[in-house]
């Protein structure tokens, strides 16, 4: 196809957006970005991103800002909530060795950078109302009443997308129980380059360091009947989040007493779209497949749909082949991706203590026998290279 004609709209400057809108311009296609907010950037917030997601940043030619905005991480510890460490994973074991923690407005700001130097138009405070995808040519309306069409409209919105029913119809989403909390706080610990993953009954915290290890990531999950909205905005009181980890260990009470600030949003179950597509128009990253973050993959899949679909438009000869190329490439990844995910919160909530034990005993008794089959069985995710198919 011959992409310099290929007038394209992405709708979001998140990182799928961004992303996206690099590996199409880069293969020569003419990109604009709308995004709602009044400017590209991030609430604080950290991000793993893994050996998968990095051969991407990578392949964009962003391995160094990224090397350098980073924390090279060596490991993940996994620690019950009172008695310290059941297992270290060594990420060095790692075919790739190359992941990272990084702050997502570090790496927002790397995109942004990139997709301006590509020659991308990225337009603020363009809110996408609506999209008819019915008719030959995608028509996007904006806020203020703007018609524009397109040859091709990637929608990279996130989880509240405006193509995703435009395309499937409306959705409902389902409250899985569990709310999270999110903040950054100084290491004031001394923490080096190793996330810790705290696991108590119906309740986890994870944290890693940040920004040359001068900042630590906490991320804390509980289990909850009562519904919260699906925001990653929402303040909340830290001595709310105080309370509800009040006994877990010294190690976890020394972050919390830090937090001044913090957020919380209720994590919500969303199926993986059927469809990615409808005419000329295509959902990427969250907005096509929303996960739970118990396997930290959401950006990174987001960066893997980014390189598939501009590898496949400039493959095929037409949008429709090239478009159902992209979701045949990216479907049966992401729904495994997501149930690993969905898989993943019970193995950190054990209630019951014998039960806890025996788990964290067979973790424990996996890592000292055979570290590597510990690290390799991640190998279906970390080990897997878009850009090399
Ligand atoms: C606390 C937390 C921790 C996480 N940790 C990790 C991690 O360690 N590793 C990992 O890989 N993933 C992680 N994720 C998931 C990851 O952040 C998301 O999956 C990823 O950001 C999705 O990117 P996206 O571009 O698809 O959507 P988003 O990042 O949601 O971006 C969507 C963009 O579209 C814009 N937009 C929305 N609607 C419109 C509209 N109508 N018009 C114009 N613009 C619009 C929004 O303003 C936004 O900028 C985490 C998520 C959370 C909440």
């Amino acid at each position: 196809m011959d992409l310099a004609r290929l007038r394209t709209y992405v709708i979001g400057g998140g990182i799928g957006g961004l992303a996206t809108a690099l590996a199409l311009a880069q293969r020569g296609a003419d990109v604009t970005v709308l995004e709602q907010a009044p400017e590209i950037t991030e609430v604080g917030a950290g991000l793993q991103i893994s050996p998968n997601g990095f051969a991407v940043l990578a392949a964009l030619g962003l391995r160094g800002q990224l090397a350098q905005a980073s924390v090279q991480a060596q490991g993940v510890s996994l620690r019950d909530y009172r008695r310290g460490q059941v297992v270290a994973l060594d990420l060095q074991r790692l075919a790739r060795r190359q992941y990272y923690f990084v702050h997502r407005a570090d790496l927002i700001d790397i995109l942004a950078q990139a997709v301006r130097a590509a020659g991308v138009r990225l337009r603020l405070l363009q809110r996408v109302e609506q999209v008819d995808v019915q008719a030959g040519t995608p028509v996007l309306i904006l806020r203020d009443g703007t018609k524009l069409s397109a040859d091709l409209v990637v929608g990279a919105d996130g989880v509240h997308s405006v193509l995703r029913p435009a395309i499937l119809g409306p959705a409902k989403p389902r409250f899985t129980g569990q709310v999270a909390w999110r903040a950054v706080v100084p290491n004031t610990q001394g923490r080096g380059p190793v996330a810790h993953v705290h696991m108590g009954p119906g309740r986890h915290v994870v944290s890693y360091p940040l920004r040359g290890g001068e900042w630590l990531n906490v991320v804390a999950v509980r289990e909850q009947a009562e519904w919260a909205d699906e925001s990653w905005t929402a303040a909340d009181d830290p001595d709310n989040l105080r309370a509800h980890f009040a006994d877990f260990g010294p190690e976890v009470q020394g972050l919390l007493a830090q937090i001044t600030e913090v957020r919380r949003w209720g994590l919500f179950r969303h199926p993986v779209a059927p469809r990615w597509h409808m005419g000329q128009a295509a959902l990427l990253g969250d907005a096509a497949h929303p996960t739970l973050p118990f396997l930290a993959q959401g950006a990174n899949m987001a960066l893997e749909d980014a390189w598939a679909l501009a590898m496949m438009v400039g493959r095929h000869d037409t949008l429709a082949q090239a478009l159902a190329g992209y979701q045949a490439l990216r479907h049966e990844r992401a729904c495994k991706v997501i149930n690993a995910a969905s898989a993943n919160a019970w193995k950190y909530h054990l209630s019951v203590p014998p039960l806890r034990w025996a788990a964290h005993g067979a973790l424990r008794l996996g890592g000292l026998l055979a570290p590597d089959k510990m690290v390799q069985q991640f190998g279906w995710l970390y080990g897997y290279d878009i850009t090399r198919i």
